[in-house]
Formats: structure tokens, sequence, C-alpha cells
């Protein structure tokens, strides 16, 4: 999803695939689990934030800006993936 809004931003075209739905993993975590995110004087690489530090509320906080970049996943899962020319 970072590369995604990366991808967007750089005004290339790109198309996300997604197996099961976008954040699966987190989507997955334990009911209430406390998520441990980075150190608050550490400024990550690329445009997705997070302030929350409970599974609902960091999913919640990744799909509004998800949406919000219009990044919506087609769900398929991938079996193999193979160069065409400039093409993945
Ligand atoms: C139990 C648990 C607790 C964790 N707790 C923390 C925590 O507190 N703090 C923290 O920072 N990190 C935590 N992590 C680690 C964190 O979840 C991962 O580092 C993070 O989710 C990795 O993000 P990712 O986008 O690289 O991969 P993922 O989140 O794994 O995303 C990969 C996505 O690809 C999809 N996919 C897989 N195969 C295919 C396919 N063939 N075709 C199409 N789609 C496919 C999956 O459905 C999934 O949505 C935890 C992980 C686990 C398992």
């Amino acid at each position: 999803m970072a590369a995604a809004l990366e991808a967007k931003r750089l005004g290339l075209r790109f198309v996300v695939f997604e197996a099961s739905q976008p954040f699966a993993t987190i989507v997955n975590f334990p009911k209430g689990k406390p998520i441990y995110t980075y150190p608050t004087d550490l400024k990550p690489a690329g445009d997705f934030s997070l302030q929350a530090a409970v599974k609902e509320d960091v999913v919640a906080e990744l799909e509004t800006q998800r949406i919000a970049a219009g990044i919506e996943p087609k769900q398929v899962r991938i079996e193999q993936l193979e160069r065409k020319g400039d093409l993945i």
C-alpha cells in the first residue's frame, strides 16, 4: 500500500493485487491487540502515518488513508510473475 501511494504520487500506472483484504495481516491480529509502532521521534519514509496503538484503530487509520488516496486493490491471488517488455 505504501508503494502504491508512492506510485500514485509519481504519476505511475499501477495495480495492487490482494489475495484477501486490505491490510489483511493486521486485520487478522487478535481483537484489541496492542500494536508496537515506531518511536515517536522517528519519521518513517513513505506517506502512511500512524498514531493509533491498538489493532482496530490502526486498521481504521490505514483504511482512511487508503480510501482517501483512492487505492482499490483487485482481489486476486497472484500465482506467478513474468516480465513482458516493460511490464511485470
Ligand atoms: C501476530 C503478529 C503480531 C505483530 N505485531 C506487530 C506489532 O505490534 N508492530 C509491528 O510493527 N509489527 C507487527 N507485526 C509485523 C507486521 O504485521 C508486519 O511487519 C507487516 O504486516 C508486514 O507488512 P507487509 O505489507 O510487508 O506484509 P503483509 O502485512 O503480510 O501484507 C502482505 C499482503 O499480501 C497478501 N498476499 C500474500 N500472498 C499473496 C498473493 N499470492 N497474491 C495476492 N496477495 C497476496 C496478503 O493477503 C497480505 O494482505 C506482527 C505480525 C504478526 C504476525
